[in-house]
């Protein structure tokens, strides 16, 4: 009895400390193991425990793919808006985070010094206009929310992960969600910071995505009012 709980706990720790997903080759897995990382038998995936310094496997993170990582806990934020197509009112989510790393530039004054590494930043964010979601992660979203699809924008001419109207299938674009004052990702009051439900999302890995960041400047009072509920 007292062996099960004991391997149970054990195994609780793993995955509570398993973090981020890493792409080693064969040839790299001693260098790989030696530096501190580990392989995960059911996900078939070397990674990363959350205590380790994601720089020291800079060579292993698909930088190319994304430029953020965005740590466990992690939430999706949840809200309504008018359609501006046939102007029923429909659901919209947003991935978001408070803790996360970004690809970026150590030195900036420095021209000739100018390296990229994977800086901590604290803030909050609702990620907008995302090109590239981790697989499985987009999987249980989609799964959960099937009105985000990857979708072509005319406003910004690409595509990207968006929100689609649950009744008319159109694209509500992520300019007016995030960038436009009482969109429904970017909060001004404190009733419409209670009008956003922020879920955990079960992942067992962080979140890897390439998207834009928006620092709101009232993110107290959003993670204070908001609504949190369980994914269930
Ligand atoms: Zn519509």
């Amino acid at each position: 009895m007292k062996h099960a709980t004991k391997l149970i706990q054990q195994r609780y720790a793993k995955l509570k400390s398993m973090p981020l997903k890493i792409n080693v080759s064969y040839s790299e897995k001693e260098e790989a193991k030696s530096k501190g990382a580990f392989w995960d038998t059911d996900s078939k995936t070397w990674y990363v425990p959350k205590h380790k310094n994601y720089n020291d496997f800079i060579q292993w993170i698909d930088n190319e793919k994304f430029s953020i990582i965005a740590k466990k806990p992690f939430h999706i934020a949840l809200n309504k808006r008018e359609c501006w197509k046939c102007n029923e009112i429909t659901d919209i989510v947003a991935l978001a985070s408070n803790n996360f790393y970004e690809f970026d530039y150590t030195n900036e004054d420095d021209d000739d010094n100018m390296t990229k590494e994977w800086l901590k930043q604290d803030y909050f964010t609702f990620f907008s206009t995302p090109e590239y979601i981790d697989k499985e992660i987009i999987d249980l979203i989609q799964e959960r929310f099937p009105f985000y699809k990857y979708g072509y924008s005319k406003t910004i001419n690409r595509k990207y992960w968006a929100n689609h109207c649950q009744n008319c299938n159109a694209l509500q674009g992520d300019f007016f969600n995030h960038n436009e004052p009482g969109g429904a990702f970017s909060p001004m009051s404190i009733e419409e910071c209670k009008e956003i439900t922020l879920i955990e999302v079960p992942s067992k890995y962080d979140l890897t995505l390439n998207a834009g960041t928006g620092w709101s400047g009232i993110e107290d009072m959003i993670l204070k009012y908001c609504k949190k509920k369980e994914w269930k």
